[in-house]
């Protein structure tokens, strides 16, 4: 999962789905949804085909996904279209994509904040801060270093974490979760954490 921008697509194309590929949305994801966390207009960054953002459609919220994947795009307007739910999804990178200034009242992050380096990752949390309100509220799930070996993105830690959120936001949580993954190297999931955030008011 660690890979230049251009195999990013490539990834959907392959015969077999990608490991995150799941065809549900995450379920430490679902659990937020659930509480009733996320409501208004919201942000999907790096939605892949869909199925967090429909989720977030399918209880009100007016969702943007954002994905670099034509492929995935074009699967997630389908999911949408086969499900009768309303969703944007919209083409390109999260780092240059004009994005409306505090447009957003909530942002989903389910497995990019990971594939980004430490500069881009810098980058990545000022676009955020951009996008959502003052007050709003980013969930963010990503690898975790409790993730033993040395396949997929790279491995995030806790203080890391702290560290990339540290200005201008209020981490209210930090958990150990886990992501379900399709069967790769006989794994079904992988050590994740996931994280509620919230943008100074
Ligand atoms: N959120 C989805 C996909 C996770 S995989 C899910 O939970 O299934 C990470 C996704 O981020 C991929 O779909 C990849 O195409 C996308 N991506 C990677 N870099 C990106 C960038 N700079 N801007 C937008 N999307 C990006």
């Amino acid at each position: 999962m660690t890979m230049p921008t251009g195999d990013w697509d490539s990834a959907y194309r392959q015969q077999e789905p990608a490991p995150w590929d799941i065809g549900r949305p995450q379920p430490p994801f679902v659990a937020v949804v659930e509480q009733g966390l996320l409501t208004g207009t919201i942000l999907d960054a790096g939605c892949g085909t869909g199925e967090n953002a429909l989720l977030l459609a399918t209880r009100g919220g007016r969702v943007t996904g954002v994905d670099l994947s034509e492929t995935a795009i074009s699967r997630a307007r389908q999911n949408a279209a086969d499900r009768g739910l309303a969703a944007s999804f919209v083409v390109g990178d999260i780092l240059t994509i004009p994005l409306p200034e505090s447009g957003f009242d909530a942002v989903v992050d389910s497995g990019l904040f990971h594939v980004f380096s430490d500069e881009d990752r810098k980058r990545y949390v000022t676009v955020l801060a951009g996008a959502l309100r003052r007050g709003g509220l980013c969930c963010l799930m990503c690898f975790s270093d409790r993730q033993p070996g040395d396949w997929g993105p790279r491995r995030v830690t806790r203080a890391e974490l702290e560290e990339a959120f540290a200005d201008g936001w209020a981490l209210e949580s930090l958990e150990p979760a886990v992501f379900d993954i399709n069967p790769t190297f006989g794994m079904t999931t992988v050590q994740a954490w996931r994280a509620m955030i919230r943008r100074s008011p």
